[in-house]
């Protein structure tokens, strides 16, 4: 039986995550306005194809479709009375692509609803992270990955309910803009604040994901580090920032344009790498690459 995620960095390795899950299924025929959770159930083949074409990229690990799992978002299609099924379904496709040798680390998102905004209790979001996180852990997922956080509210309480009601190792990642006071995300929390308010909240591993390519997010793990000197640290970039190209958006960078940036992120104190919006098993590839070429000198 492999050992976790925490031991294999505590070793001393850098370790490569996977890439896009939502555009990748958009490139699958996943229409607007469809659940893309859905298609854990009702187009298993394709998601399964998705974690696989990850698997054989070089990725160490592995997400699962569940980024919307939770009832809140799944209320938005009528399905909130199926999140558990969902989301086992979702852990076991990637559980099944990954094998025994590959982490399978759930992914869980936001639920849409602020606590400062009065729109949902703590108990309301504990009681949803739980049930989301039981599921995916039932489905075999090694870790969970509570990812694209804006608040350190929400992000503390899904943190908790992975923490208290899993054996699952749990990491959590914001998402920043860059604005006029330097990096924020949504709800104006610091990549500093963000890492002490997860690291405190109880999650193992900490990070950013999407919003930025790997150059911003240089700068972004250089902050969090500064703050939180022994977490360790994963990114999930995007594959630069997004153009509009009539209408769509377009992520510019090539898995190469990627993987020259993977030594400086590293450097800055990430020890997981992988990407976001836009990026394929093509970059995926490159980083793993990037990744060996580091490690072997
Ligand atoms: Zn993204």
């Amino acid at each position: 039986m492999k050992d976790g995620i925490l031991a294999a960095v505590k070793a001393g390795r850098i370790l490569v995550s996977d890439g896009a899950w939502g555009t990748f299924l958009q490139q699958k025929g996943l229409k607007p306005g469809e659940c893309p959770e859905l298609w854990c159930v009702e187009r298993r083949a394709e998601v399964l194809d998705v974690a696989r074409s990850y698997v054989e990229a070089g990725a160490d690990m592995i997400e699962s479709n569940s980024f919307g799992g939770s009832r809140f978002k799944l209320e938005h299609y009528g399905l909130a009375g199926r999140a558990v099924e969902i989301n086992e379904a979702a852990a076991r496709i990637s559980r099944e692509a990954a094998g025994a040798g590959k982490w399978v680390i759930a992914s869980i998102g936001p639920t849409g609803k602020l606590l400062v905004a009065g729109e949902v209790t703590e108990e309301g979001l504990y009681a949803a992270f739980k049930e989301q996180a039981l599921a995916l852990a039932q489905g075999g997922a090694d870790a969970l990955c509570i990812e694209t956080m804006s608040a350190a509210d929400e992000a503390g309480i899904a943190i908790r309910a992975a923490r208290e009601n899993t054996r699952c190792e749990v990491i959590c990642t914001f998402t920043f803009q860059r604005g006029a006071k330097g990096y924020r995300t949504m709800m104006g929390v610091s990549p500093a604040q963000a890492a002490q308010a997860a690291v405190q909240a109880g999650a193992q591993i900490i990070g950013a994901n999407c919003g930025n390519g790997m150059e911003q997010m240089i700068e972004i793990v250089k902050e969090m580090r500064a703050a939180v000197s022994a977490t360790p640290i994963l990114v999930h970039a995007n594959a630069g920032l997004p153009k509009n190209v009539n209408g769509a958006d377009v992520f510019p960078e090539s898995p190469d344009e990627m993987a020259a940036r993977v030594k400086a992120v590293v450097e800055g104190g990430a020890n997981i790498v992988g990407g976001c919006c836009g990026t394929t098993p093509a970059h995926i590839r490159a980083i793993r690459k990037a990744v060996d070429a580091l490690t072997q000198v």
